[in-house]
């Protein structure tokens, strides 16, 4: 330490004669003595990392009691906010992972809610009296949207493929090709989740190519429990390529008696015009797929959920499994996924993500025109209407581009991350685009009624005459 810090750092009242006295503006939080206490402390400490790093200026004692005692009322302030906080998805990216992937119906929150809030026959048949299944629930409608002998609910697509091996696979070999080890977002990658499992991972063919034979050898050798198939859902691969596509796959399985299990990922259930090319969930089962795992919260558009659909005798296996206990899913998650099913058979357009999806562009021009109409005028200086590719997101599609429009902001004495810094750090903080020269607002993921605070937010941060802070 030297000198200059000494004096700073010794300016930091004690705790307990900080806690004498709490100051009004941390009392107004009504945290109560712990978390005014925790508060306090892990105000200090960020004064103590302010005043080492030099940050600031610290003349006087009085400066640093008055950053302790600021300080003191933010961190008050955070511990009783929810973390989850509103977050405004200005990206174009519909299911945003690091952003929480599928906003949610309003009827399947309204379901969540029921269920969270109270009792409802989770396992119990009310017909009887007696001890019902959990997984009886939403399997009529996972059969109806899909043509699926029989299904089953667990937490995530993650755990559907891990129980959808164990169940099939056992301890025996799982086949599955080299140019479909992928990593799934997260640092995760499919072969080593897997070796966590009881089966034994068989590697086959190369990276860039896998033809039927390489399959069909390791039959001869080991003994194969199960082929898998996994959906390369967020990358391509191109040039000197080959691979066995699942009705091949199916084919060879059913001769040599080997069931097939395909990890669709993307939820896509059956056809959709954005999603032309992408293998549904109707079409894995037609091929033959003994079992077949989706995900609930991407392109499904519902709760964070793995659905696993099969043949009745694989997916009977899957119920009686025990792993499927550690793996199952809650009630209200299992409210909010039978509530989004019954929108796609009924009312799809009303699936946030299927919605932002399938956007017309004219329709997002408009939207973007009057934000952009709705700007104080020197706002509308700084920005454009211009035409913006919105993505799909979450692993999936990664090459259809969404033919859409944004808001683009090339501002004039703010640079661009910047101007998306400042946005970030508003309540609701809103996450934009951010290229060197622009920072780009997709209308395509905005909820209904965040165009306004979008726009409130570039008056506030481009029009000087507000006095907007920076
Ligand atoms: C997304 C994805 C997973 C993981 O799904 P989660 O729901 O995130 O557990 C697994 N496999 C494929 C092919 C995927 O696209």
């Amino acid at each position: 330490m030297t000198s200059a810090e000494r004096g700073p750092l010794s300016w930091i009242p004690p705790v307990h004669a900080l806690l004498d006295e709490v100051p009004a503006a941390v009392r107004r939080h009504r945290a109560g003595e712990r978390l005014e206490k925790a508060s306090l402390r892990f105000a200090i400490e960020r004064v103590r990392r302010a005043i080492r790093s030099a940050a600031g200026e610290w003349p006087t004692e009085e400066a640093v009691r008055e950053a302790v005692a600021s300080a003191w009322e933010e961190e008050a302030r955070d511990l009783l906010a929810p973390a989850l906080r509103p977050v405004v998805n200005a990206t174009g990216v519909v299911v945003h992972t690091n952003l929480g992937r599928a906003p949610l119906a309003e009827a399947a929150l309204e379901d969540a809610r029921t269920a969270g809030g109270g009792y409802v026959p989770l396992e119990y048949d009310l017909e009887t009296g007696e001890r019902g299944s959990r997984y009886d629930h939403a399997a009529p409608l996972l059969r109806i949207a899909t043509g699926a002998e029989a299904a089953v609910v667990v937490n995530n697509n993650a755990a559907a493929l891990l129980l959808a091996v164990d169940t099939l696979a056992g301890d025996r070999g799982v086949v599955v090709s080299r140019g479909e080890l992928v990593e799934i977002g997260g640092g995760f990658r499919i072969h080593e989740i897997l070796s966590r499992g009881r089966a034994r991972l068989i590697e086959v063919g190369a990276t860039n190519r896998t033809h039927v034979e390489d399959y069909a050898a390791t039959l001869e050798a080991r003994e194969v429990g199960a082929f898998l198939k996994v959906h390369r859902s967020n990358f391509a691969i191109e040039g000197f390529v080959a691979e066995v596509d699942l009705v091949g796959l199916c084919r060879l399985g059913a001769e040599r008696g080997v069931p097939v299990i395909f990890d669709q990922g993307t939820g896509i259930l059956a056809g959709e015009v954005w999603a032309a090319g992408e293998p549904t969930v109707a079409e894995a089962l037609e091929a033959g797929a003994a079992l077949v795992c989706a995900s609930g919260d991407k392109l499904f558009g519902g709760p964070q959920a793995g659905m696993i659909f099969g043949s009745a005798d694989a997916i009977a296996a899957v119920r009686v499994n025990p792993l499927l206990r550690a793996l199952r899913v809650d009630k209200q998650t299992l409210a909010a996924l039978e509530a989004t099913l019954r929108l796609h058979l009924i009312e799809p357009d009303s699936i946030p993500v299927r919605r932002m999806m399938s956007a017309a562009p004219e329709a997002l021009e408009a939207r973007a025109r009057s934000l952009w109409e709705s700007l104080a005028p020197a706002a509308r200086e700084a920005c454009e209407v211009a035409a913006h590719d919105g993505r799909a997101g979450g692993g999936t599609l990664p090459e259809v581009a969404l033919a859409g429009w944004a808001i683009r902001v090339a501002p004039v004495d703010l640079s661009a991350s910047g101007l998306a810094a400042a946005l970030r750090s508003g309540e609701p903080p809103i996450v934009a685009r951010v290229t060197e020269d622009a920072v780009w607002l997709d209308v395509r993921t905005l909820l209904p009624g965040e165009e306004l605070m979008v726009a409130d937010r570039l008056n506030d941060l481009l029009d000087p005459s507000r006095g907007g802070d920076r």
